[in-house]
């Protein structure tokens, strides 16, 4: 799922890069906006306002990758997201969490937390025709996943739901 949010080629700073580089590493790195608002990873810290190649942007006639900017990063790495009960309910909610801990890391819980979110939201809609609010807290090596469901019928009757995924150490 994460994989079709970027273009697959062995460029640096890809998602595929990203993967390698922390296999070979243990070194998860950390994923940066660009100015042009497109994401890439990095092995090493990079300071906001620091020219980066972006390897989403179309390359120049010549074959060279756009050069960008490093933008600051956001606020929070805490985000939340209110789901209607539908049937895409639950791929919404992983598409959403896949984002969020690219955005924050452990990039490699990207997979997990994806199809956490989702069942999660999955098992919480069977309760309920109510939206439910999904939030992700990702960052170093934890992400946490909260899924409430809010019966509009039930003041304070709402459910939480939570579920916390916690990256194993590098050495397997
Ligand atoms: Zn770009």
């Amino acid at each position: 799922m994460a994989d079709n949010l970027f273009p697959v080629v062995p460029d640096t700073g890809t998602m595929k890069a990203a993967r390698l580089a922390s296999q070979i590493t243990g070194d998860p790195g950390r994923w940066v906006r660009l100015d042009c608002q497109h994401l890439r990873h990095v092995q090493q810290p990079v300071e906001p306002g620091q020219e980066l190649e972006c390897p989403t942007c179309p390359p120049s006639p010549g074959g060279a990758l756009a050069s960008r900017r490093v933008l600051r990063q956001g606020p929070g790495r805490r985000r939340r997201a209110w789901l209607d009960a539908s049937p895409q309910a639950p791929g919404r909610a992983g598409a959403f969490a896949a984002e969020a801990v690219t955005l924050a890391g452990p990039i490699s819980l990207i997979d997990d937390a994806g199809r956490m979110a989702s069942e999660l939201v999955a098992s919480a809609l069977r309760h309920t025709d109510a939206p439910v609010e999904l939030t992700i807290d990702a960052g170093g090596d934890v992400v946490r996943i909260e899924v409430r469901d809010d019966d509009a019928g039930f003041p304070g009757g709402g459910k939480v739901v939570s579920f916390e995924l916690r990256e194993a150490p590098a050495s397997a």
